[in-house]
């Protein structure tokens, strides 16, 4: 979790409210650093998360509750301001100091790491690549993620049917705006990292791989990336470090810069009922065929009978 530290990877820690959450963030929108001191002039949007993503363990919860009742009770003060408030309140409330004076530091919270928690169900869908093109009825049940065509590029979700899908990742992956990403080709899932001093719009997609779901703790499917590796070097095609350039190098071949070196789909033609006049004239070009069949072996047959009769 030390990657709540780094403020180029979109996962934040807040001290005050013990909380753990992948940032979200508007088109447009830089991230910002959010340093020890916090920006109390500016609230950021988040996804709150329940498990680490890197050791699948569930987190403790945070003191939003508690935050509200220590002010109201303690202070009396019961608006719900967020601005006007921290001038009237001591220093610990905008820290960590608040929850530990009080004891709370043992408190869990969140329902994920309690015994009567309902895991999120999983359920399916993909991630479409944005064209320009409606969805067409046929395409149902499809989930069309991200289907906005006019993103900046640097919004853009790369195709593909992720392996793991719960219902809180699936609501993460259908919003263009939350900060995790599905690398298709590698089979990963990832927290974005970006510059914070600039809007995710023209920033290149760079990821530090988690290894489980942040939001129902089940284990993601394991990384494909050293086998990709290891096939592209074969085939003189560099693959990069997910956190410099997670995208595949330029020339790539589509098979993998996507998900079908992996899933080995079968291109299968597409089959459909003849019309009548498509079958008449299917058999009528059958007939013609087989005219032109026994047309040509007469005539090879007479040309045998030629060539003996002139030895
Ligand atoms: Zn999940």
């Amino acid at each position: 979790m030390d990657a709540a530290a780094d403020p180029r990877v979109q996962i934040v820690y807040s001290a005050r409210f013990r909380a753990f959450s992948i940032r979200h963030l508007e088109p447009g929108e830089a991230p910002g650093t959010i340093g020890p001191r916090p920006d109390f002039r500016r609230i950021i949007q988040v996804w709150q998360i329940e498990f680490c993503p890197w050791t699948g363990e569930a987190l403790p919860g945070d003191l939003n509750d508690e935050y509200r009742r220590a002010v109201e009770q303690e202070y009396g003060i019961e608006d719900w301001s967020p601005f006007e408030r921290y001038r009237r309140l001591p220093a610990e409330f905008l820290s960590d100091a608040w929850w530990r004076k009080r004891g709370l530091a043992t408190h869990i919270t969140n329902p994920a790491a309690k015994a009567r928690w309902r895991r999120p169900q999983i359920v399916r869908g993909k991630i479409v690549e944005t064209t320009l093109a409606t969805p067409v009825y046929e395409d149902w049940p499809k989930w069309w993620i991200g289907s906005y065509v006019f993103l900046p590029p640097g919004y853009r979700r790369p195709g593909g049917t992720p392996p793991h899908m719960c219902e809180r990742m699936h609501s993460a992956l259908g919003d263009i705006r939350a900060m995790i990403s599905y690398l298709p080709w590698t089979r990963e899932y990832g927290i974005r990292i970006l510059n914070p001093r600039r809007a995710a719009d023209y920033q290149r997609l760079r990821i530090r791989p988690i290894s489980f779901c942040p939001w129902c703790g089940r284990k993601l499917p394991e990384s494909l990336r050293p086998k990709l590796r290891e096939t592209l070097s074969q085939r003189d095609y560099p693959i990069s470090d997910p956190e410099v350039d997670a995208s595949p190098a330029l020339y790539t071949a589509y098979e993998y810069a996507s998900e079908l070196w992996w899933r080995k789909y079968k291109m299968r033609p597409i089959r459909r009922k003849l019309t009548k006049a498509e079958k008449r004239a299917d058999e009528r070009f059958a007939r013609k065929m087989a005219r032109q069949r026994k047309r040509d072996l007469a005539a090879a047959k007479k040309a045998a009978h030629a060539a003996k009769a002139a030895r």
